[in-house]
């Protein structure tokens, strides 16, 4: 288990920064983000850095959007999302994945699965509970918890247990105070997954601790080995869970901004009141846009993920070939190789293989402390980038290294 506090206090610079709350001040901005800027208007760059399809939203469901734009479908929806929305999500789920939701009540739409992460924190983090966040993990968990009041715990799902969250980890880490454990598998940085027996344990600490879970799904259908299993299903963990999901990885939609929240009809009914007075619904079109994409997009996805399949084995395979170490991504579209050969930090090595070799890839930091000695690599890239970044990070590695 890590300190609990890992956030720097952030310069003052003029005398109404001070006005600015204090954990607002304190948090960093995205590092992946921060990182990004310095490549912005740069061709040479080849960017395997943010985490986004590079294919546009198929072209019926773009369609679509503009016939309802045609017919004027300009209004708000209802709080909770279209109800042929919830109730098409409510099928996916059950038939892709087992998961049984009653589309009335156990199902909430949002703004991106980022806004439902968000609701579910602030609907059950009181002052000073402790959010159990396996690190390394997805970079906006550690500062929206913090946002939300939570004192952070964060837990090593380390290289060495294949990225994946295990009991021991788990069980030293809860104290009086804890309350949400946060997982995300498959996930991003690592591409790690569970199966369902990693759960099994997992599920009875949980139980026996009466947390909630906060699961990140969002890449659930890009399992390339094995079928994707929620902790949500196991015995007993339907009521505790909010299942989270969306649109934009495996559909391919990320500026639809549609993402949704599944779960516990009481703790829903929390999330809900607070996404009423803030967000009232999500965007009418990308609502529009889902329920195309799950009644007729279904075989558009699964050919981008036969694309990701073939991209991981040319990328995976490329970095081992230069000498990489690289735990074999079982999900989503991330590579995370080891540097720690090299003996050099992350976002050092990462800042002048960006420099020098013109290769854009997240230095593993970012994603906490477990990540130290890695780089996340996106191969949600064209096979030819793919190619040339390995090349150039051959050759940087031979001269630099
Ligand atoms: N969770 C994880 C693990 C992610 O990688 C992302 C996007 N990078 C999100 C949530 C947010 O996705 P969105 O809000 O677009 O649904």
């Amino acid at each position: 288990m890590y300190k609990k506090q890992p956030f720097l206090p952030q310069e003052h610079t003029s005398l109404l920064s001070e006005r600015i709350a204090p954990r607002v001040r304190e948090i960093a901005p995205s590092g992946i983000r921060a990182f990004f800027d310095l490549t912005a208007g740069n061709n040479e760059i080849i960017s395997l850095g943010v985490g986004e399809p590079d294919f546009t939203t198929p072209e019926h469901i773009r369609a679509a959007c503009i016939r309802a734009l045609e017919r004027g479908e300009t209004m708000y929806t209802p709080n909770a999302g279209l109800p042929e929305l919830r109730a098409e999500i409510a099928r996916y789920l059950q038939e892709s994945f087992g998961l049984e939701y009653h589309s009335q009540d156990e199902v909430i739409v949002t703004v991106g699965s980022s806004e439902a992460l968000d609701l579910a924190l602030r609907a059950f983090t009181a002052p000073g509970d402790e959010v159990i966040i396996p690190s390394p993990g997805y970079i906006a968990y550690s500062p929206i918890a913090y946002l939300n009041g939570g004192t952070l715990v964060e837990v090593e799902a380390a290289a060495e247990q294949g990225f994946k969250l295990t009991a021991e980890a788990l069980e030293k880490a809860i104290t009086p105070r804890s309350k949400l454990l946060m997982v995300n598998f498959p996930n991003n940085p690592t591409g790690a997954v569970m199966t369902y027996e990693d759960w099994e344990p997992i599920a009875e600490i949980v139980k026996a601790h009466n947390l909630i879970v906060l699961s990140d799904e969002i890449y659930a259908e890009l399992t390339y080995d094995s079928r994707h299993v929620s902790i949500a299903s196991l015995p007993g963990m339907k009521e505790r869970t909010i299942v989270i999901s969306g649109f934009s990885k495996a559909f391919a939609m990320t500026g639809w901004r549609v993402g949704y929240a599944c779960g516990n009809r009481e703790l829903l009914a929390a999330m809900l009141k607070i996404h009423q007075y803030t967000a009232m619904c999500a965007p009418v079109l990308g609502q529009i846009a889902a329920v195309e994409s799950l009644r007729h997009g279904l075989r558009d996805k699964d050919y981008m993920k036969e694309c990701f399949r073939q991209r991981r084995s040319l990328f995976v395979e490329g970095l081992r070939s230069i000498g990489l170490h690289c735990h074999e991504p079982q999900g989503a579209f991330y590579a995370f190789p080891s540097i720690r050969h090299t003996g050099r930090k992350s976002e050092d090595f990462a800042l002048q293989l960006l420099r020098e070799a013109g290769v854009a890839v997240v230095p593993g930091h970012v994603f906490g402390k477990g990540g130290e000695g890695h780089l996340r690599c996106s191969y949600a890239a064209s096979p030819a980038k793919l190619a040339e970044a390995l090349e150039r990070l051959e050759s940087f590695m031979k001269v630099k290294m």
